[in-house]
């Protein structure tokens, strides 16, 4: 069986490079089918969201789409809810703009649920929501995604730009830790 070890953790194959593309390819002809006639602003979520990002936008056909790069920095501590996220590197401005959050993955939805709120405040047209993968069964927050690559179980997976502890994001493929890990 194939597989890779990080940080003494095994994982194995979960998501070929080639189903990840045809899967980008129906993304982005959606998108453009969608956003016909608009100038869509596309935010990536750096880091995890920065290979789908890169194979998405490559897949929509619009002459008025762009695409701009965002981080969230991280306070922990600093109020009652726990971690703070503040969005960092927005220059655009966003005002009467359809926008599309780029992200790799959906897990709680707090991080995106986060995001849309301050993102709102900014008056765009319009906020969707697109991400390769998406664990409802982990979802908190109340976000639903518009664009969504595989609906996955609350497994931990690495590969495509997801990482463990900043690794294995270059992986082509997606990698799931291995169901008979014993840690
Ligand atoms: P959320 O706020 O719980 O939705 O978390 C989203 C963030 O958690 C993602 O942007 C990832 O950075 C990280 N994350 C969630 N699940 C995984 C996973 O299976 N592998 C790697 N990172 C993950
Ligand atoms: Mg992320």
């Amino acid at each position: 069986m194939k597989q890779v070890t990080y940080k003494g953790l095994t994982f194995v194959p979960y998501l070929e490079r080639e189903k990840i593309q045809d899967r980008i390819k129906v993304l982005g002809a959606q998108i453009t089918e969608d956003c016909k006639g608009k100038n869509p602003l596309f935010i990536c979520v750096l880091n995890g969201a920065f290979a789908f990002a890169s194979d998405l936008f490559r897949e929509v056909d619009l002459p008025g789409a762009e695409i701009t790069f965002i981080r969230l920095k991280s306070y922990e501590g600093t109020s009652s809810t726990g971690v703070v996220k503040e969005v960092i590197g927005l220059t655009e401005d966003i005002t009467d703009r359809t926008v599309i959050i780029i992200e790799d993955i959906v897990d709680t939805g707090n991080t995106i649920h986060r995001l849309v709120g301050d993102l709102k405040k900014k008056n765009p047209a319009d906020i969707r929501i697109a991400t390769l993968l998406f664990k409802p069964e982990s979802l908190q927050a109340p976000v639903k995604p518009d664009y969504v690559g595989f609906e996955i179980p609350t497994d931990f997976i690495i590969g495509y730009g997801l990482d463990l502890d900043g690794l294995a994001r270059n992986l082509p493929d997606i990698w799931v830790l291995s169901p008979d890990h014993d840690n």
